[in-house]
C-alpha cells in the first residue's frame, strides 16, 4: 500500500496514520516525527527544523525533500508506506513525483482528511503527544487509559510547544496558503479522494479504508 494520508494539522492524520500502518504492514512515516525525533536526538537537521517548527512554519522544501527521499530508500519502505505530513507544498509534491519515477513508481492514494477549522483548534489545544513513540491522545476525545502516562509505552505526555492556541492559528494560515493547493494538485491528477474527517476515531477509519477499497489501487 502507497498512501498518502493528507490534510490540516489536527485532521488525525497520525492518529489514522498509526492503524492503518499496522495494519497493512507497512511504515507510517511523519515528516514532524522526523523531525521531533531527530531534535530530541540533538542533530543539526533537528536543531534547524526547530525554528520552523516553533513559528508554526514550514521547513524549507530541500530540506524534507532530502529527508524524505532518504526515508523511502529504506528496507522496510519497499512494501510501501502511510506517508503523514508529506507533501505539503507543490514543489514538496513534484519533488515527491521526482522521486517515484526515478524508482519506477508512481504516486499511489492520497486521501484527504477534511474537518473544520473550530475542530481542527479545539483538537490541536487538546493534544497530548508521547515524545518517544510519537502517540497521540486528547484530554476530551481521546484520553489515555493512565492520566499523563502513553497507553503503548508508558512515556510521561507533553503538549507539543506548537499546540498553543497562538501557533494553531498560524498554522492553519500556512495550511491554507502553502498546502491546501497541493489537494487541486492531485485532484488534477485523479488521484485524490476527500473522506469526511469529522465523527469519531472509528467511524473515520471505516470512511478511510472504504476509499482504499473503492479506487481498489
Ligand atoms: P501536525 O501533525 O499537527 O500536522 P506535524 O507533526 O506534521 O504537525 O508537523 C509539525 C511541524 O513540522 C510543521 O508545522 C512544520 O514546521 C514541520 N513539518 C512537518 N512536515 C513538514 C513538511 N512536509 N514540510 C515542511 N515542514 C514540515
Ligand atoms: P494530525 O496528525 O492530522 O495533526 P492527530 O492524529 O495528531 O492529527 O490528531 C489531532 C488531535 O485530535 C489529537 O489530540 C487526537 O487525539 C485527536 N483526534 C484525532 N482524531 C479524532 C477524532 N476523529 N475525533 C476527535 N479527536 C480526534
Ligand atoms: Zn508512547
Amino acid at each position: 500500500m502507497n498512501l498518502v494520508l493528507f490534510g490540516p494539522p489536527g485532521a488525525g492524520k497520525g492518529t489514522q496514520a498509526k492503524v492503518l500502518a499496522e495494519r497493512h504492514g507497512v511504515p507510517h512515516i511523519s515528516t514532524g516525527d522526523i523531525f521531533r525525533a531527530a531534535l530530541r536526538q540533538g542533530t543539526p537537521l533537528g536543531l534547524d527544523a526547530k525554528r520552523f517548527m516553533d513559528a508554526g512554519q514550514l521547513v524549507p522544501d530541500a530540506v524534507v525533500c532530502g529527508m524524505v527521499r532518504e526515508r523511502l530508500r529504506e528496507r522496510d519502505a519497499e512494501r510501501g508506506y502511510v506517508l503523514d505530513g508529506f507533501p505539503r507544498t507543490i514543489a514538496q509534491a513534484v519533488a515527491f513525483d521526482e522521486m517515484l519515477s526515478a524508482d519506477g513508481s508512481s504516486i499511489g492514494k492520497v486521501i484527504s482528511v477534511e474537518v473544520a477549522d473550530e475542530e481542527l483548534v479545539r483538537r490541536l489545544t487538546g493534544r497530548r503527544s508521547c515524545p518517544v513513540c510519537g502517540a497521540a491522545y486528547h484530554v476530551e476525545s481521546a484520553p489515555p487509559k493512565v492520566a499523563g502516562a502513553c497507553d503503548a509505552c508508558g512515556s510521561a505526555l507533553v503538549q507539543r510547544e506548537d499546540d498553543s492556541e497562538g501557533v494553531v492559528r498560524k498554522r492553519l494560515e500556512v495550511y491554507n496558503a502553502q498546502t491546501r493547493p497541493v489537494a487541486a494538485y492531485y485532484q488534477d491528477r485523479g488521484v485524490l479522494q476527500r473522506i469526511d474527517g469529522s465523527g469519531s476515531i472509528p467511524d473515520v477509519l471505516d470512511r478511510i479504508e472504504k476509499a482504499l477499497e473503492d479506487g481498489g489501487r
